[in-house]
């Protein structure tokens, strides 16, 4: 693997986990090309296999995309014009659209300080007699706390689905021991979008579900609704994967867990790093490790304090350290959903954390070396911006 060759640290760098895999892909890929069966086929069943393997649950349906997933979900649970779901807004728009997109109401919870992740208790003052749902999303690659979660479900009789876009192998810790993400709701969404932690080269996505019925619903939408064909039962969509990246994610598939492991390993040392920097107290807030089950890091994210986010990034980005901002809006926030009312400060720690957080480089790949320039840089920040202050210097 090439080591860096400059002080430059890209915040994702694709290349370095497919290119060992090249060759594999290109073979995979040319034999999709010879058989002529470009749309699901078995390409397709192999890789849904695998994932219900993996996931723990008795179905696994690819589809489109991990948006046309969320879209399936709400369709299979029969969302109806004016119903509520319940979604964090601190997430990807794609967790909402969906809602949207059905003519329901996105309802936005706050997140929990600690994680991120959608907070059970903000989830619960929401709850009215139009919900129809709640969309928990496993945010950067930690499990949200699921056992509150499937209590609130049972306790008001509402079906739980879970995005795990950024999730797959990730796990909660419920009293029945480790459960893997989008095993435990009504439905699980993935997403194989190049960046997520098992990427295609396009788009892709999938769904979960212990339930027959679900699945069988699912597998009917994902193509127009069409059975036999051009017999339709229901009105679907053409949520269909192709077979060229089903052929991408079956080669990549057996390496997930050593990327994973990678990933894991690189979150330690960045933790290892920052403790070695005291001086960064009040000024950069890491979130504590997750204490049971698996977090599997599909991001890096630490708050910047005193208001400094955007100038920290501008900084690295002029030492081309790449970092990113995972989000810098909550969804009741955007213009597109104003019609829906919220005043910015309606969800006081999203609307905190969307100007503090910040997405640090994590990939498989990614050395020791290079993790060590963007945390002595960070720190060269702040000695910059302290010796400023003092020298009264306006910044
Ligand atoms: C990526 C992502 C999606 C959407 O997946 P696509 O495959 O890009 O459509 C949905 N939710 C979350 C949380 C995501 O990170």
């Amino acid at each position: 693997m090439a080591l860096p060759t400059s002080d430059s640290v890209p915040f994702l760098d694709l290349s370095r986990h497919v290119s060992p895999l090249q060759e594999e892909i290109e073979a995979r890929l040319a034999r999709v090309v010879r058989s002529g069966c470009f749309v699901l086929g078995p390409e397709i069943d192999q890789f849904e296999s695998t994932l219900a393997q993996y996931c723990g649950t008795a179905h696994a349906i690819a589809c489109a995309s991990g948006s046309e997933a969320l879209l399936m979900a709400l369709m299979a649970l029969r969302l109806q014009h004016g119903d509520e779901v319940i979604v964090p807004s601190f997430t990807f728009f794609a967790t909402a659209s969906a809602v949207s997109r059905l003519g329901g109401t996105p309802v936005f919870a706050d997140i929990d300080p600690l994680s991120c992740n959608i907070s059970p208790e903000s989830v619960r003052e929401r709850i009215t007699p139009r919900t129809k749902a709640i969309i928990v999303v496993h945010l950067y690659g930690r499990a949200a706390p699921m056992e509150a979660f499937l209590e609130l479900a049972q306790e008001f009789h509402l079906p739980l689905i879970e995005d795990a876009a950024q999730a797959i192998g990730a796990s909660a810790f419920l009293a029945g021991g480790e459960k893997p993400v989008g095993s435990m709701g009504e439905i699980g969404c993935f997403s194989f979008y190049p960046t997520k932690n098992l990427g295609a080269m396009g788009d892709g996505g999938a769904l979960t579900t212990n339930d027959d019925e679900l699945a069988r619903s699912l597998r009917l939408l994902r193509g127009h609704g069409m059975a036999p064909r051009y017999y339709h039962q229901i009105i679907g969509i053409n949520g269909r994967l192709d077979a060229f990246q089903g052929a991408v994610l079956n080669v990549k598939f057996p390496h997930l867990e050593v990327w994973t492991t990678e990933r894991e390993n690189i979150a330690r040392r960045y933790f290892d790093l920052f403790a070695q920097y005291r001086n960064l107290e009040g000024k950069i807030s890491l979130f504590p490790p997750q204490t049971a089950g698996r977090h599997v890091w599909n991001q890096f994210c630490v708050r910047v304090l005193q208001g400094r986010r955007d100038a920290l990034r501008s900084f690295l980005a002029e030492r081309k350290i790449g970092t990113e901002i995972y989000y810098p809006l909550g969804l009741h926030e955007q213009q597109c959903f104003s019609f829906l009312g919220y005043l910015p400060d309606a969800l006081p720690i999203t609307h905190k954390f969307s100007r503090e957080i910040l997405a640090l480089p994590i990939f498989p790949g990614l050395s020791p070396e290079e993790q060590q320039i963007v945390v002595e840089n960070i720190v060269a920040f702040f000695e910059q911006d302290d010796s400023n202050k003092t020298r009264g210097v306006a910044v």
